[in-house]
C-alpha cells in the first residue's frame, strides 16, 4: 500500500530518511512518496483493462500541483469541486478538456472559466443548476455538456460525514425523480447531455455498497443511453483505504501491509462492478481521491514536551489539527511511528498525542499505546496523503507546513513553508 519502511532503524520514503528531511526542513513537514501514486494509479488502472474507461482523480484529496503533475502523466484526468481546482490543473499543465467539474454551489464565475476552457462535464446537483448553468452558457453562445448527478439511496457505511449516497444528504437528485429531470434538460436549448455521475461515499471498506448503487442504477443508465445518448457513466470514487498498521508489514512485497480487518483491493473493486458496467457501452470514469494518495503520504512532526498529569500522559507535538484535522473532524486514525525505529525493548506508553492548537479537539491520538518518546524526538502520522494538507489552515496564526515530493532518491520542495509575512498578506488596518 506504500512506500514507507524502516532501512537500517530509520524510516524511509522510498530511498530517502525521513530524519534528514525533518533536519534539513523542519516540521511539521508534509511528505509524499511519487512511486506510491503512480503504483496506485497504474494498479486501478490495470485492475480495469478491457472495460473503456478513465480514471479522473478527485484532486481536492491532494491538489498540490506537483501531484497534479504526476498524474496527467500517467494520463489520467481530474475531478475538480471549484474554479480553484481547474486553474490548478492548468497550472500545472494538465488537460481541461478531461475533467469533469463536481459540487453543490458553483457560481457565474466559476461556470464561465470552466466554459471557457472546456471542461468534458459539469456534474450537476440540481434543477436550478441545471437551469443556472443553461443560462450561463446561452450568453456565452456555447452549449455546456453535463450529468446529472444521482442519488441511489444506498447506505455507504461509513462515518456519517463522508457518506454522500442517502436521500437525507444534500447531493445529486433522487433516483425516483432523475429520469424526470433528464427530460427538463433536454428541453434547455443551451446544453448537452454528455452522461450520467454518482458517488456514494467515501473511506468505504466493502464492495457490497457500490454493487448495490451500480445495481440500482444499471437500468436508469442504459435507459437514459436509449433516450438521450449520453456518453459515459461515472461512478464517483469512494473506495476506501487502510488506516490501522500499515508500517507492520511481515510482507516482503511493499505493497501488502496493514492490519485492518476490512479492506478493499483495487481488484476487488474492479471485479466486483465490471459485471454491471461492461454491458452499457458507455465510457466509465472513475473519481478516486483517497485510494490513489491516502497512503501515499506522511507528516512528520517533533515532540515538543511530555506533559505527566494525575489521569495521563500528553506528548505534545509541533503539528496540530490546522495541519491535519482528520482526528479532530471525522475521527480519523493515524498511526503514529518514531522516525527511528524503536527497539523491541523500549517501553510502550499509553498516551494522548496531542497538538499546541488551543482546543480540546487538537488530539492525534487519545489512549494510544505508543513507543516511549521524548523531546525532540521525529514522528510520523501515516496515511496523511489525502485530505491532510488540503484541509490545514492558518488557525491559531501558523503557518502551512511546507510538503516535500520524494521519487526514489531524489527529494524536491512542492510547496514552501509559509513565511510570518505570509500570514498577514492582503491585510490592512484602516487609515494606515
Ligand atoms: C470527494 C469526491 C470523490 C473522491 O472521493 P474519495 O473517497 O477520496 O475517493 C469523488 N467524487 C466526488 C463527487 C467527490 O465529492
Amino acid at each position: 500500500m506504500h512506500d514507507f519502511s524502516y532501512r537500517d532503524g530509520v524510516l524511509h520514503c522510498e530511498g530517502v530518511a525521513l530524519t534528514e528531511l525533518a533536519a534539513r526542513h523542519g516540521t511539521p513537514l508534509y511528505v509524499y512518496s511519487a512511486r506510491t501514486i503512480r503504483e496506485h494509479y497504474r494498479r486501478l488502472d490495470a485492475a480495469l483493462a478491457g472495460l473503456d474507461h478513465r480514471v479522473c482523480y478527485a484532486m481536492k484529496a491532494n491538489s498540490n500541483l506537483a501531484v497534479i503533475d504526476l498524474l496527467a502523466r500517467e494520463g489520467a484526468g481530474f475531478d475538480i469541486v471549484s474554479g480553484g481546482e481547474l486553474f490548478r490543473v492548468l497550472k500545472a499543465g494538465g488537460r481541461a478538456d478531461l475533467c469533469t467539474f463536481a459540487g453543490v454551489g458553483k457560481t457565474r464565475e466559476e461556470i464561465e472559466f470552466a466554459l471557457q476552457e472546456g471542461v468534458y462535464s459539469f456534474n450537476v446537483e440540481s434543477e436550478p443548476e441545471l437551469a443556472f448553468i443553461n443560462e450561463v452558457a446561452g450568453v456565452m453562445g456555447r452549449k455546456a455538456p453535463v450529468a446529472l448527478r444521482v442519488n441511489p439511496d444506498v447506505d455507504a457505511q461509513t462515518h456519517k460525514y463522508i457518506s454522500t449516497g442517502k436521500s437525507h444528504n444534500k447531493f445529486g437528485i433522487g433516483i425516483d425523480r432523475i429520469l424526470g429531470v433528464y427530460e427538463q434538460a433536454a428541453a434547455l436549448p443551451n446544453l448537452e447531455l454528455r452522461g450520467i455521475q454518482t458517488h456514494i461515499g467515501s473511506q468505504i471498506l466493502e464492495t457490497d455498497p457500490f454493487v448495490e448503487a451500480l445495481g440500482k442504477l444499471a437500468p436508469i443508465v442504459a435507459e437514459l443511453k436509449a433516450r438521450h445518448g449520453i456518453k459515459f457513466f461515472s461512478i464517483g470514487g469512494g473506495v476506501g483505504i487502510i488506516y490501522h498498521g500499515t508500517l507492520a508489514s511481515g510482507s516482503s512485497d511493499w505493497w501488502e501491509s496493514g492490519t485492518d480487518p476490512k479492506r478493499i483491493g483495487f481488484d476487488d473493486y474492479a471485479a466486483a462492478i465490471r459485471p454491471l458496467l461492461e454491458g452499457l457501452g458507455l465510457k466509465i470514469l472513475l473519481e478516486p481521491g483517497r485510494s490513489l494518495v491516502g497512503n501515499a503520504g506522511v507528516l512528520l512532526t517533533t515532540v515538543l514536551y511530555v506533559k505527566q498529569t494525575p489521569a495521563k500522559s500528553f506528548i505534545i507535538t509541533d503539528a496540530g489539527m490546522n495541519d491535519l484535522i482528520r482526528p479532530a473532524l471525522y475521527e480519523g486514525h493515524h498511526e503514529i511511528v518514531p522516525l527511528r525505529e524503536p527497539s523491541p525493548e523500549t517501553p510502550v506508553r499509553n498516551v494522548d498525542v496531542v497538538g499546541p492548537v488551543c482546543e480540546s479537539g487538537d488530539f492525534f491520538a487519545q489512549d494510544r499505546p505508543v513507543a516511549d518518546l521524548s523531546p525532540g524526538d521525529g514522528v510520523a502520522l501515516l496515511s496523511a496523503g489525502a485530505y491532510g494538507f488540503v484541509m490545514a489552515s492558518n488557525y491559531n496564526s501558523r503557518r502551512l507546513p511546507s510538503e516535500i515530493l520524494v521519487d526514489g532518491s531524489r527529494a524536491e520542495v512542492v510547496r514552501e513553508r509559509q513565511t510570518w509575512d505570509d500570514l498577514v498578506a492582503g491585510e490592512k488596518i484602516p487609515g494606515r
